[in-house]
């Protein structure tokens, strides 16, 4: 058997909240799939570092220079957090949407995507400049890898392709095959990316294990706060692409035209898609979290997990009315994230009912997947507000569900105290 670790100490932790009912009581945050609390260790690394931060790559200066030296070496950390190859590059963006976003802007041209409408909206989304072919709902992980062999068979095999696909659903918490799936993109011609926002604050993941191309995670799910993300992975696409923004830093010599005009050398490096200056704290919470989570264990971090999944899995049994959304089976491997709905329960009532009686902070909504979320309700798209929380009439399907999430932070009364109030 695996050991247990501890939860990891985070900000937050000892938060009281007030309840209906009277008093207060400790808050349970279990919605780390939306952001995770940060880990006591990254707030105390950045505290140590805030009153040293200056500007990245400009100035001479003693304080632009140590921040520049952390800028780069957090770019090394996260690079060995994720296995990434040796020529690969990490780019710091703001967020998993936005590493999406660039990665889009960076398809050669005629680039055909795949992706499962099953996907979070920051990777269904991105590609609509592209030629797009979505991929129904699999049932099972073996069908989600032939449903992408068949749509790869039939793509013009000379062209350049792009797969992206989720480490870990969002709403369902299951983990889909990706090495299977990256498999089968490389032996037809295609890349693939991997959305990792909810499969690296729960799981090791390497690049090079995996054999993904590139990974797009976000610091404020794994434990960092800030608004920092990462993209990592092949040069070239990179490298040949149009810096996603304009500026300082990306480019490498400004020169004007005899006619008047201007030239621009960009630079080659990652800094080519991070101009402006830098979100340096942000980079290095991130690298923080990385470390932080490298020294834990990521034994005793997945065995933590695991043991409080079943907790919550054999609890949420006992009642009748609940039902787990799942697309792979009940028994499927999955992260601490996991959907619900409770029959005679609107689900935005149920949440706020958590929250108030019982200082529990979960999500309920769509969760930015409608069309994961449609088919695992079996609803009708007509009938659907937008994101957020539509009312179902009394007696009616429920038109959205409620979502529960931990990870390395979370203390057995927290689930424990989940169970019994769903109870
Ligand atoms: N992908 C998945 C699977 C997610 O869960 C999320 C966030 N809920 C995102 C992408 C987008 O992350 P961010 O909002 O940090 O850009």
């Amino acid at each position: 058997a695996q050991t247990v670790c501890a939860p990891l100490p985070v900000l937050g932790g000892d938060v009281t909240v007030p309840l209906v009912t009277g008093g207060e009581v400790a808050y349970a945050a279990l919605d780390y799939a939306a952001s995770a609390p940060a880990l006591q260790r990254v707030w105390d690394d950045v505290a140590a570092y805030a009153p040293y931060y200056g500007s990245v790559h400009r100035g001479a200066g003693y304080l632009s220079q140590l921040s520049t030296d952390l800028f780069e070496n957090a770019r090394r950390t996260v690079a060995g957090f994720l296995g990434c190859r040796e020529d690969d590059q990490v780019v710091f963006t703001r967020s998993t949407t936005d590493s999406l976003n660039l990665l889009a802007r960076a398809l050669p041209a005629g680039c055909q995507v795949f992706v499962f409408e099953t996907e979070h909206h920051a990777s269904l989304l991105p590609w609509q400049d592209a030629e797009v072919t979505y991929l129904d709902a699999p049932r099972t992980p073996r069908q989600a890898v032939e449903t992408l062999e068949r749509a790869l068979a039939d793509r013009d095999p000379y062209g350049p392709a792009l797969v992206c696909v989720t480490g870990a659903s969002n709403v369902t918490g299951e983990l889909w095959p990706v090495r299977e799936l990256a498999a089968a993109a490389h032996a037809h011609g295609a890349r693939i990316v991997l959305d990792a926002a909810q499969l690296a604050p729960h799981h090791p993941v390497s690049v090079t294990e995996l054999d993904v191309d590139w990974i797009a995670f976000s610091g404020h799910k794994l434990y960092a706060p800030f608004g920092s993300g990462v993209l990592a992975g092949r040069a070239d696409w990179l490298v040949a692409a149009e810096p996603y923004l304009a500026g300082g830093g990306a480019s490498r010599r400004v020169t004007r035209r005899t006619d008047g005009g201007v030239d621009v050398e960009w630079h080659e490096s990652a800094a080519r898609h991070e101009a402006g200056s830098p979100n340096v704290i942000g980079a290095y919470s991130i690298a923080s979290a990385c470390k932080a989570l490298t020294e834990a264990g990521w034994e005793g971090l997945v065995a933590r997990e695991r043991h409080l999944i079943t907790k919550v899995r054999e609890g949420l049994a006992e009642v009748p009315e609940v039902r787990v959304l799942s697309l792979f089976g009940d028994d499927a491997p999955r992260v601490g994230v996991l959907s619900f709905v409770v029959e005679g329960w609107n689900s935005s009532h149920f949440a706020a009912a958590l929250s108030a009686e019982y200082g529990i902070g979960v999500r309920d909504g769509l969760f930015c997947a409608h069309p994961l979320v449609r088919t695992l309700l079996g609803s009708d798209p007509e009938t659907q507000g937008e994101c957020g929380a539509p009312e179902a009439a009394p007696g009616e399907k429920s038109l959205n569900a409620i979502r529960v999430s931990f990870g390395a932070g979370t203390p057995d009364e927290h689930v424990d105290r989940f169970v019994a109030a769903v109870r």
